[in-house]
């Protein structure tokens, strides 16, 4: 039960801190941006995911 919640809470800590990243990146103005290269995001994307950080091509690279 115990390692059922602290997963749980892992994960939730890990989403705040995605939209922790995204909220920096748009008062710096580089929301939006991969993080690696600099290359826009697709808007698309960027609506399936918020906190993405990521263009195509670094994502899946992992
Ligand atoms: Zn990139």
């Amino acid at each position: 039960m115990e390692e059922r919640y602290e997963a749980e809470l892992t994960r939730s800590a890990a989403v705040l801190d995605g939209v922790d990243r995204a909220l920096r990146r748009l008062s710096d103005g580089t929301y939006g941006s991969c993080e690696a290269c600099g290359a826009p995001i697709l808007d698309a994307d960027l609506e399936a995911d918020p906190v993405r950080r990521m263009c195509e091509q670094h994502l899946s690279l992992g």
